[in-house]
Parts: C-alpha cells; structure tokens; sequence
C-alpha cells in the first residue's frame, strides 16, 4: 500500500468528516492570492497549501524538483518529473502534515506562509492541455444515443464493443470551474425541409464526464501497453464537456463533432493523483465478445466514483438531476491509452483524455440532459417549479464527484459553471 493512503492517518489540520480532501487525498492545482502570482498548491479540509513556500522554507529537501516546479501557472514542469517524482511529492506532504510530525506545525511563522483559507484564493486552470482527447466509453450512454437519433434495436455501432471510440477535441477552451460561458452561436437545421438557419443554440447540454492526465509518453512509433498505461497517468478531474445538440445534429456527418463541442469544456481545479484513486479500483464489466489481445488488461482498472449533477437556475436552489459512478465506464483508461497509442501516436506530458459522457442503466444516472429529458419530450422538475429540457440562461451546472472506502472518502471538490446569454 502506498504509505500516504494509509486509511489512519491524521491531519494537524483540522478537517470535516464530509470534505473531499483528507490528508489521504493531496491533489495537486494552480492557485492564486490577492496579492501574489500563481503557484502550485495541493489541499487539506479548507486550507490550501503553498507548494512554493515549502520548496522555499526547505522543506522538500532531497526531492527531485526545483523552484521552477511549483512557482509557475501549471503542473506540467512537475508532471514531467514522472511519477515516481510525484509519487515521493505526494508522499512528503503526507509526512510534514501527519498529526505526529511536527516539523511544520510547531513552526507557527512557516505556517502562516504556507497555509491559505480555501475562500480567499482564487483557483485557476491547473494544466496546460496539449491535446484533448475525448471519447465515448459508457455503454449506456451509448446506448442512450442510439436509440434516440438511430434505431433502438441497433443502438450500438458494430464497432463499439470492438473499439474503445474517440475523437480529438479542442483543448484551447478547456477551462477551470468557476469561468462562466456564453451560450454558443452557429448553424442550425431545425425543420427537415428548410434551410439550415444561424443563431444562438437552443438546446444547450451538458456531459458528467471524468478526464485523465499524463506524463509524457513514448517517442513517436511506440505504444503503451494496457500493463504500461498506469506509469502514464499522472490524475483525474471532472469534466463538464458542454455540448450544443442542434449545432450538433447538422454537422456532425460525415466528420464527427466540431463546433457543437469545442466552444467549452470545463473542469474542476483540483487533480487527484492515481496514487490517491488506488484503494477505489475496481471491476469493470464482462466486455463480451472478448477484446483483442492489445486491449486485454490483467489488474483491477475501473474506479468506484460517485458522480452527480445539480442545476441551480439563477436566484434559486439547487436541484439534484443526476447520480452516476464513473464505474459504470465499459472501457478503462488503460484501455483507452492503449488503443489511443497502438498506431504510433505519441502522448506528451498534459495531454488530457475524458471518458466520454457516464450515463449507468437507471434513467436516474443519464450523464447529458439529452438522455435525462429524453430529447426534450419528459422534461425535468427543478425544486422552484420550472422545468428543464436543456440548459437555460443564467443556469448554473455544477457536478461533484467522491469516492469512499476503508472508512476514508476523497474527492474532487466540484466544476461549477454559470451559462451567460449570447451576445
Ligand atoms: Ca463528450
């Protein structure tokens, strides 16, 4: 077991039986103060720690990084440490923070410099995406989808259970939770019959999806194997990968998704590392017919996440629309960097690759409100009485994500976006 997801462990910082981030979890982000520059930061309850004071202050003596690592707008220059460099970071913060190390915490001066209350920095975008990587992983989902606009008794594409399917999207609108979004414009071909017309998109969706992050991979002409995949992963986020279903509809044929995706995708600022995510492993379904051989995968793969969304509409309350569990994925990130490396294409450090909307069997668990409201005709009940098909103005969709086990729960914290009007 990895020495810092010892489920015993406790904090000299005090934190909440609910909260996302006990000392079992220390992701790793991009922050900022009022008056200082951005910096890598990781977290414990609700303060946020400054990785760049303790670099300064001496505390991360004999690790593999310099100042240049943590006093910077990203986590890629740490991400290209590789993991063993990470893991030993992770594993360090666990040390200076463990209730009977008192290294740190008897030093009150040092602690004022490291420690900052969560509600007064502001979080930022934690990496510099360099290729974003989506695909379309749940099985459900899927389904959901073609049966919706194909035809129910061929829901899925011959090639799905054969094909982890992906596309490549648009990392330069990858943004951090909190940034607000306009609605997007374009092309539109509502009536059958007529001409397509241009304006605002009318039925704007969301996508509950997770996304992983690498280190950088293998030269140009090799590939990662399933076995391999794990060396390559640096964490996790959650994603909100905003879609506009009307704009889709008309351009999606012959080349895939263009515009009706890549205007915003959002995600939360903190990155769980796969050391944290380890305990929360977990089977993945029967893939029947079996997979070929370079998409076979021997250890546990799949990771028990509970997920869920809320939309909150402007001076209302929140309402719950869906409870899903990133479990629910038929393809696993091993096999999804296997399949996206088998031609030779190379992985660099910060590339980003999302699952793919995660909708389970229940309708409860529909990851897009397409599915949710079933395109429009079962529209959804918030708690202040209105209804919803897609996302309104002023909406504001936020999705969390946490795992539990061994009496220890980790989490992501929480994307949270506000869609503004079109111009
Ligand atoms: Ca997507």
């Amino acid at each position: 077991m990895i020495k810092a997801n010892d489920p015993s462990l406790k904090s000299w910082i005090e934190v909440d039986a609910n909260s996302d981030f006990p000392i079992q979890n220390l992701p790793f982000g991009i922050f900022k103060t009022k008056q200082g520059a951005a910096r890598v930061g990781s977290r414990i309850g609700d303060k946020v720690i400054d990785l760049n004071a303790l670099y300064v202050l001496g505390y991360f003596k004999n690790l593999p990084f310099a100042q240049a690592d943590f006093q910077t707008d990203a986590l890629n220059p740490l991400m290209k440490k590789g993991k063993s460099a990470t893991t030993e970071l992770r594993n360090r913060l666990s040390k200076l923070f463990n209730k009977e190390n008192t290294d740190l915490s008897n030093n009150a001066h040092h602690v004022d410099q490291v420690l900052h209350d969560v509600d007064k920095v502001e979080m930022l975008m934690p990496v510099q995406v360099g290729d974003y990587t989506d695909f379309y992983s749940s099985e459900g989902h899927a389904t959901n989808v073609g049966t919706l606009f194909r035809d129910p008794a061929n829901a899925l594409l011959p090639n799905w259970k054969w094909i982890p399917v992906g596309y490549h999207g648009r990392a330069s609108s990858i943004i951090p939770s909190e940034q607000a979004i306009k609605r997007p414009k374009g092309q539109q071909k509502p009536n059958e019959d007529q001409d397509p017309v241009f304006g605002p998109c009318k039925l704007l969706d969301f996508e509950l999806e997770m996304a992983f992050i690498t280190y950088d991979g293998k030269p140009l002409g090799e590939s990662i194997s399933t076995d391999e995949a794990k060396d390559y992963i640096f964490g996790m986020c959650i994603m909100n990968d905003w879609s506009a279903r009307d704009i889709q509809k008309w351009e999606y044929v012959p080349l895939g998704p263009f515009l009706a995706k890549s205007f915003a995708s959002s995600i939360s600022p903190w990155i769980v590392t796969m050391d944290a995510l380890e305990p929360f492993k977990t089977k993945g379904p029967v893939q029947d017919p079996k997979v070929l051989p370079y998409l076979e995968y021997k250890e546990d793969a799949h990771y028990d996440i509970n997920l869920e969304v809320g939309i909150i509409p402007e001076k209302s309350e929140e309402t719950i629309v869906c409870k899903s569990n990133y479990k629910y994925m038929y393809w696993n990130m091993s096999q999804q960097l296997a399949h996206h490396t088998v031609n030779g294409c190379n992985i660099r450090c910060g590339d980003m690759m999302a699952s793919g909307t995660i909708s389970g069997e229940e309708k409860s668990s529909f990851g897009s409100m397409l599915e949710l409201s079933w395109r429009g005709t079962q529209p959804l009940k918030m708690k202040d009485g209105s209804e919803r098909k897609f996302i309104q103005d002023h909406d504001t969709v936020v999705m969390r994500g946490h795992c539990n086990a061994n009496g220890v729960r980790i989490g992501f914290g929480e994307v949270s976006t506000k869609v503004l009007p079109a111009d």
